[in-house]
C-alpha cells in the first residue's frame, strides 16, 4: 500500500531516511506514528528503524546525541527537530518477563517487527511512501482489532508490560481485542506481577486518560489483570460499577482527576497509602488527596472561600468537573464568584505579619501568635476582614 500523501511531521523527516539510504543503509519510520497516520490521527513522535549500527549512525549525521546506545537508539537533531533513530534488533532472550536480557542487533528489517506487540504497530514506512505490513496488520486496522504479532502467549511470556499496553491501546484506539490475544493476555496476567509498578501505572494512567476508556475497563475486567496490579485484587465488580457512575463519554481531563475518580468509585480507604504503593510522585498524591477532600466535602455543602483559597480555583475546578461526569451539579459559577471576591491568594498577601504583630502590639512569638495569624488569614479569606494594618491590629486587639 502506498500512501498518497504524509503528513508534514513525516515530510520534514524524510531526509533523514535518504541520507541513511545514501550511506548505504535501510531506514523507516515506524511504530505507533505510521498507525496513528493510517488511522489518520494525529502523530506525535516519528521513529525512525535503521539497519545501520549506532555507530554507523553517528557517522552519518552530524548532530547526534547518545541516549540509549545500549538499546541501539541515537538521538539525531537535523532541521530544528529531534528524532529517535534505532538500530534494527531482536530483543530474544527474556529471563525475567520484564526486559529483554540482551539486545541484538540485526541488519534485517523483518527481525525488527517480529518483536513489536501489536500487528497495528509493526508496520514500517519507507521514503516512497509504501507502507511495510508484514503481518496483515492493515487487515487489522481495518477491523480495529488488536492482535498480537507472531504466537501471543510467547509474546507476553517475553514481557507482560504488552498486557497493560494492550489495554490501553484498545482505550485509546477503540479497537477490540483479537479473541486469541485476549485469551492469551488473561492466561499471562499473573505475570504482570513481575513488572515494575512504574510502567504499569503508565499504562494504567494512559488507559483511564483515553477517550475509550470505558472499553479498556472492559479489557481489564475480561483479562483478570486487575488481579495482579497493586491493591487492585478482587475489583472486577468495582471497575463495573465505575463504568456505570461515571459517563461513559466523559473524557478526564487530568491523570489527578482520573485518579480521584478511582480512589472514589473503589471506595479506597487510604488514597495516599494506595498511590505510594503505586510509587507516584508526593506531590500527585497530595493534590489526588486534595481533590477526594473537596469532593466529598461538596456532597453536603456549597464550596466555600476557603476551599477555593486553600486549593485554588483549577483544582476545584476539576473536581466540579468530576461530579457532573457523575451526573451530579457543578457550580462552576459560585466558584468563579469566590475567586474573584478572594482579598489574598497566599499568606504572604497578608500586609502584616508576625514580626509585626510583635512589634506593633507587643506579642510574644511562640504558638499563640501562630493561631492569631491563622485567624487574621481566616477572616481576612472569609471576607470578614480587610487586608488593611489598622483593621488587622483592631481584630487581634479584640481577640487578645
Ligand atoms: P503511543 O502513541 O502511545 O506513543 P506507540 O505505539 O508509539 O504508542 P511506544 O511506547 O511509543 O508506543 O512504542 C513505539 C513502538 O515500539 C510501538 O509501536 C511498538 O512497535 C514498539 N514497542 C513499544 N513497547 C513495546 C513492548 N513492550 N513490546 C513490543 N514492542 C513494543
Ligand atoms: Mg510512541
Amino acid at each position: 500500500m502506498k500512501l498518497e500523501k504524509l503528513p508534514i511531521e513525516f515530510e520534514e523527516a524524510l531526509p533523514l531516511l535518504e541520507k541513511i539510504k545514501k550511506a548505504g543503509f535501510e531506514a523507516y519510520f515506524v511504530g505507533g506514528s505510521v498507525r496513528d497516520v493510517l488511522l489518520d490521527r494525529p502523530i506525535h513522535d516519528v521513529d525512525i528503524a535503521t539497519s545501520s549500527y549506532p555507530e554507523e549512525t553517528k557517522a552519518i549525521f552530524e548532530r547526534t546525541v547518545d541516549v540509549g546506545i545500549e538499546h541501539g537508539t541515537v538521538l539525531v537533531l537535523e532541521n530544528g527537530h529531534e528524532y529517535e533513530m534505532t538500530t534494527f534488533r531482536t530483543e530474544d532472550v527474556y529471563v525475567d518477563y520484564r526486559r529483554p536480557s540482551s539486545v541484538s542487533f540485526v541488519r534485517s528489517l523483518k527481525e525488527d517487527l517480529k518483536r513489536r506487540d501489536f500487528t497495528v504497530n509493526a508496520f514500517a514506512l519507507n521514503e516512497d511512501r509504501e507502507v511495510i505490513d508484514l503481518f496483515d496488520g492493515l487487515t487489522d486496522l481495518e477491523n480495529r482489532v488488536l492482535r498480537a504479532v507472531g504466537i501471543a502467549s510467547e509474546r507476553f511470556n517475553e514481557d507482560a508490560l504488552r498486557i497493560m499496553r494492550g489495554i490501553r491501546f484498545s482505550a485509546s484506539l477503540d479497537f477490540d481485542i483479537d479473541k486469541q490475544t485476549l485469551a492469551a493476555m488473561s492466561a499471562c496476567a499473573p505475570l504482570l506481577e513481575k513488572i515494575s509498578v512504574e510502567r504499569s501505572f503508565i499504562e494504567f494512567d494512559k488507559l483511564l486518560m483515553a477517550p475509550h476508556w470505558s472499553k479498556g475497563l472492559d479489557a481489564l475486567i475480561a483479562t483478570g489483570a486487575y488481579d495482579y496490579l497493586p491493591d487492585f485484587q478482587g475489583t472486577a465488580s468495582k471497575w463495573r460499577a465505575f463504568q456505570t457512575l461515571i459517563k461513559k463519554d466523559y473524557q478526564f481531563l487530568s491523570s489527578e482527576q482520573a485518579w480521584t475518580a478511582v480512589m472514589i468509585v473503589l471506595a479506597i480507604a487510604q488514597p495516599k497509602g494506595f498511590l505510594k504503593k503505586w510509587k507516584t510522585s508526593v506531590q500527585f498524591q497530595k493534590r489526588v488527596t486534595q481533590m477526594i477532600e473537596v469532593f466529598q466535602s461538596r456532597q453536603s455543602s456549597p464550596l466555600t472561600s476557603w476551599q477555593v483559597y486553600q486549593y485554588g480555583k483549577e483544582l476545584i475546578q476539576e473536581v466540579e468537573a468530576l461530579r457532573t461526569a457523575f451526573g451530579m451539579e457543578a457550580d462552576f459559577e459560585r466558584l468563579a464568584k469566590l475567586d474573584q471576591d478572594l482579598l489574598i491568594h497566599d499568606k504572604h498577601d497578608i500586609v502584616v505579619n508576625g514580626g509585626i504583630l510583635m512589634s506593633e502590639l507587643n506579642l510574644k512569638p511562640g504558638p499563640d501568635l501562630g493561631r492569631m495569624l491563622n485567624q487574621v488569614e481566616q477572616a481576612i479569606v472569609k471576607g470578614e476582614l480587610f487586608n488593611d494594618k489598622e483593621a488587622i491590629f483592631n481584630f487581634v486587639k479584640n481577640k487578645i
